[in-house]
């Protein structure tokens, strides 16, 4: 099934035609920008039409830190007031990285969201059950306005509370669900314990925001009885509907009108082909309020050379196999070690090692921060103790999002780094 038949199997050459147009078009409007203007003349780049596709390697690469510096609205090249919504990416510390959209460009994201529904065979029969967070992150909403083009009943649960969910999910029969992998392992087991499952209406299953392997994937299709496509998508291309499995369950078709896309060698920069491991670099022409290009997403895939069964003309990416930087995913959460360290270097209660321990619950990850305390704290009495536990859970419960189990231990306990600090122990099942 076709939302957009004609542009879902438009043939390459017409492809590339329309790309070209799309990514000189934005960048007549990024040429009208100062702000655009400084940051490209910083890295000696002067903004000009592009004659074929290949030119567009001549731009420099964007960070997630020149995003950060852009707060709050230097790379929004439309008028302020046709803004209508922003979404912004967990996982910083301090400066939030931002993105805008305008009327137009959410209503291009449902789009795009409408035709990864279709391909995966949803329709306006279906029942949708979105149990992604709502609000800043973009899973939850990005979904919703998309689920609601295609003309689903749209239940906008968000995350948490098993309890309520599978309530609505029986009472509402739910038959398509969005949901982070580790959480559709731990409500399978949930289920199989209660001896529900033939009371459920599941047969869809979207699932992503995390990385996982085709093991999980099997195992979640078994013990829930349903098809789980895989969906990868990141706030600074919109979010949800950049990438998205169709029936073949063979890579994620890239909706390449929207977004160009790009593997690059992470260590030299250099633009890859097709087949080969590295990292994703995209940009996002289409869009009137926030037009990006060359972003390094750190998310690393390859693209597949072969055509897909499935008619779509677009290429398809591989499952990410892993990050180039040191950003950990816990239960969907982005979440950098540096944000911890930032937030325990400022209490002079805390010593001079931590680290983070991550492991597994329930199929769900969880993370222990054990921290090393000073002497002075250390011996004096345990209401202190105690005390200090509760305001470090919080202020990183603040910041990091998630509940962390803290652990305050005896100064020099910890194993002393050896050169380059290992903080992290992570301890996960393999399994994911
Ligand atoms: P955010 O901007 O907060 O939505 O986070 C985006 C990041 O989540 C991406 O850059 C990926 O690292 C990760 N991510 C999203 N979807 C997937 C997926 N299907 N598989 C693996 N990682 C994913
Ligand atoms: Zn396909």
């Amino acid at each position: 099934m076709f939302w957009d038949k004609e542009l879902e199997t438009i043939d390459r050459r017409s492809l590339e035609l329309l790309q070209l147009d799309r990514i000189n078009a934005a960048l007549e409007r990024i040429s009208r920008s100062d702000f655009y203007r400084t940051y490209y003349e910083a890295k000696h780049y002067k903004v000009k039409p592009l004659k074929s596709l290949e030119e567009l390697q001549g731009i420099p690469f964007m960070s997630k830190e020149d995003l950060r510096q852009s707060y709050p609205m230097g790379f929004v090249v439309c008028e302020e007031k046709d803004v209508i919504r922003l979404h912004s990416s967990s996982g910083t510390t301090g400066t939030p990285t931002v993105i805008c959209h305008t009327r137009n460009d959410i209503e291009n994201w449902g789009s795009l969201v409408a035709r990864c529904l279709c391909m995966v065979g949803a329709d306006n029969s279906d029942v949708f059950q979105n149990m992604m967070s709502y609000g800043l992150f973009s899973g939850g909403l990005g979904l919703h306005y998309g689920a609601e083009k295609i003309g689903m009943m749209v239940i906008p649960v968000g995350s948490g509370n098993t309890d309520r969910q599978l309530k609505f999910m029986e009472d509402f029969q739910s038959t398509v669900v969005h949901i982070t992998p580790s959480y559709a392992l731990y409500l399978a087991e949930i289920i199989a314990s209660r001896g529900i499952r033939d009371k459920l209406a599941l047969r869809i299953g979207l699932m992503g925001a995390e990385p996982y392997s085709e093991s999980t994937r099997k195992k979640l299709e078994e013990s829930l009885l349903m098809g789980v496509y895989n969906s990868y998508g990141l706030s600074e291309m919109n979010g949800p509907g950049v990438a998205f499995e169709c029936s073949e369950k063979e890579g994620m078709h890239l909706w390449e009108d929207n977004f160009f896309l790009e593997v690059i060698d992470p260590a030299t920069g250099k633009v890859l082909p097709d087949g080969e491991e590295g990292e994703i670099v995209m940009s996002a022409f289409n869009r009137e309020a926030m037009p990006i290009f060359r972003y390094r997403t750190r998310d690393l895939a390859f693209v597949y050379t072969d055509k897909c069964e499935c008619g779509r003309t677009h290429r398809r990416i591989s499952r990410i196999k892993g990050r180039t930087d040191d950003m950990l995913i816990i239960g969907g959460v982005n979440i950098f070690p540096s944000q911890i360290e930032h937030i325990l270097m400022k209490m002079p209660e805390v010593g001079s090692n931590y680290n983070i321990v991550l492991w597994t619950k329930n199929n769900l990850d969880k993370m222990t921060v054990k921290i090393e305390v000073n002497p002075d704290l250390f011996f004096s009495d345990l209401k202190h103790l105690a005390l200090l536990k509760e305001q470090i859970t919080h202020k990183l419960r603040n910041e990091i999002l998630i509940n962390p189990v803290v652990e305050l231990v005896e100064p020099g306990s910890l194993p002393p780094s050896e050169g380059k600090a290992k903080r992290i122990i992570d301890q996960r099942s393999k399994e994911k």
